[in-house]
C-alpha cells in the first residue's frame, strides 16, 4: 500500500496517459495518487475515470510554474477544484506563454546550429502544456544530442543558451490562485532551490506545505525540511516526480517512500482553507 503525490502524465511531459499511469499505480500497489502535471489540470477528469471501482484514490492536483526574485520555483496545488474559473484562465495564459517560449528557444537552437522544427515539437508535446523535455525530445530524435540529459546540459537547462524562462506568474500569484481554487499550495522539491532565504519568504507568503520527500533530497535535506515544515506548522508532502518508465536513473511510481500520516494531514490542512 503507498502513496504517490508527484508524477506527470501526456497532458505536460510525461510520457504515460492518465489512463496508462492509473494502470500503472495500481499495478504498483498505490492507494492515493495526486498527478501533478505542469500547468494543467487535463489529466485529473480521464484518470478519475479510470480509476472508477478501482481501489485508488485519486487527488486533484497541479503543479505550477512560477517564479519568483529571479529564480525558477514550481509551486504543487491539492485538492483543488479544476474546474475553478480563474485558475483555468491563469493557466491557459500560461500555456500560451509557454509556446511563445519554445519558438524562442527553437530559433535560437536554429543560431546554435541544431534546428528542429516547431512544428515537430508540438507533434511530441501532443498534451495540453510544452516543455524543454519535448524540445530535448526532438533534438534527439533529429540526432542533435545523444540522449535528453544532454540536450539539457548543452542547451535547455537554466544558464545554457537555448534557456528561456516561461514563467509569467509570480509565486504568489500561483499560491493564491490554488487557495482561491480551494487547493494547498505546496513548495515543490525545495531543496533542488538550494536557497533557505527564498523558501522562508515562500512560506511567510502563503504556503501551507514542503515538499520534503523527493528523491534527489539527500537524508540531510529531507531531515532539515521535517524540521523547517514542523517549525512553521507546515504539512510535509512528497513523491517521486514520475515522467515515464525508460529513465534508469529515476525512481519509479511510488518508489518515494511516504509516511502513511501524509494523507490524511495534507487532507484536513486542504479542508481548514
Ligand atoms: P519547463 O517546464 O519547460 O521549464 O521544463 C521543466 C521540466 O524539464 C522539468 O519538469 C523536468 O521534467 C525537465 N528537466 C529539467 N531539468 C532537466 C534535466 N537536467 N534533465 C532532464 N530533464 C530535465
Ligand atoms: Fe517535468
Ligand atoms: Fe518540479
Ligand atoms: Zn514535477
Amino acid at each position: 500500500m503507498s502513496i504517490e503525490l508527484h508524477c506527470h502524465t501526456t497532458a505536460s511531459d510525461g510520457v504515460l496517459s492518465p489512463a496508462e499511469l492509473v494502470a500503472l499505480a495500481v499495478r504498483r500497489g498505490i492507494r492515493t495518487l495526486a498527478i501533478t502535471d505542469h500547468d494543467t489540470t487535463a489529466a485529473v477528469a480521464p484518470a478519475r475515470a479510470a480509476a472508477r471501482g478501482l481501489r485508488l484514490e485519486v487527488i486533484p492536483a497541479i503543479e505550477i510554474s512560477s517564479r519568483k526574485d529571479g529564480r525558477e520555483v514550481h509551486i504543487l496545488g491539492y485538492f483543488l477544484d479544476p474546474d475553478h474559473a480563474p485558475l483555468q484562465r491563469a493557466l491557459e495564459s500560461q500555456r500560451s506563454t509557454r509556446l511563445e517560449r519554445a519558438s524562442r528557444m527553437v530559433a535560437r537552437l536554429q543560431d546554435l546550429g541544431a534546428p528542429i522544427s516547431m512544428e515537430r515539437v508540438r507533434e511530441v508535446a501532443g498534451g495540453d502544456t510544452l516543455g524543454r523535455p519535448h524540445l530535448a525530445r526532438v533534438l534527439v530524435e533529429q540526432g542533435h544530442v545523444a540522449s535528453v540529459e544532454e540536450a539539457f546540459e548543452r542547451y535547455l537547462a537554466e544558464g545554457r543558451p537555448a534557456y528561456v524562462s516561461p514563467l509569467k506568474l509570480s509565486s504568489e500569484e500561483a499560491m493564491g490562485l490554488i487557495r482561491d481554487a480551494g487547493g494547498l499550495p505546496v513548495i515543490a522539491h525545495p531543496g533542488l532551490l538550494g536557497d533557505d532565504g527564498l523558501v522562508e519568504e515562500l512560506i511567510h507568503s502563503g504556503a501551507g506545505g514542503l515538499e520534503a520527500y523527493y528523491p534527489r533530497h539527500s537524508p540531510l535535506q529531507q531531515q532539515h525540511y521535517l524540521a523547517l515544515a514542523a517549525r512553521h506548522r507546515l504539512v510535509v508532502t512528497g513523491g517521486s516526480d514520475f515522467h515515464g518508465p525508460g529513465h534508469p536513473d529515476r525512481l519509479g511510481l511510488g518508489e518515494v517512500h511516504l509516511p502513511p500520516e501524509v494523507v490524511p494531514r495534507l487532507r484536513a490542512a486542504a479542508r481548514r482553507r
